[in-house]
């Protein structure tokens, strides 16, 4: 009888302190509630989309695929397909036309975002720096013919 209450008083000592543990956590929550409440700067939660104006990316975040033209819209691509051969499942098309010299040139950079897994290895195998990954995170699209896109303005060079 006597070691059945010693074992009892034990286990109300071990409730006992597991609640007061309970509490401490509960305790360590609210802490950091109210750090945040009264430093609101350092929340580092995006509230998209009510700051989607100002909202910025990564630097090293991948978003389409998109060429890279300066402010005449032209372009440094070459058309050589390497980016085409390195695409694993065949996102890109590099349709190339001839200049009036007879030279090839790009006519028609068809890329297809629905296929894209955003893996970076066309813009890898470029040797030209003529595309890149945006920061585009918004890629849903209504119908599937917007997935199918021309990225280049102009035709390339000659
Ligand atoms: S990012 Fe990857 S999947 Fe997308 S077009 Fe480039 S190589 Fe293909
Ligand atoms: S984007 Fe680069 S790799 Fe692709 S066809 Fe143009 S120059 Fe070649």
């Amino acid at each position: 009888m006597k070691k059945e209450e010693q074992l009892t008083t034990k286990a109300y000592i071990k409730r006992y302190f597991q609640r007061i543990c309970q509490s401490w956590s509960l305790v360590q929550g609210l802490t950091v509630t109210l750090r945040y409440f009264f430093q609101p700067s350092r929340i580092v939660t995006e509230q998209y989309p009510e700051n989607k104006k100002t909202l910025k990316m990564h630097d090293r975040f991948r978003g389409r695929l998109e060429m890279i033209e300066d402010e005449n819209g032209e372009n440094k691509c070459t058309a050589c397909s390497l980016c085409e051969k390195a695409c694993l499942n065949g996102s890109i098309n590099v349709l190339s036309t001839k200049n009036i010299a007879g030279k090839k040139v790009l006519g028609r950079y068809l890329y297809r975002l629905d296929t894209c897994t955003l893996c970076s290895l066309c813009v890898e195998a470029c040797p030209f720096d003529a595309i890149r990954m945006n920061q585009d995170f918004e890629l849903s699209r209504t119908t599937r013919e917007a997935f199918e896109m021309i990225l280049n303005k102009k035709e390339g060079r000659g």
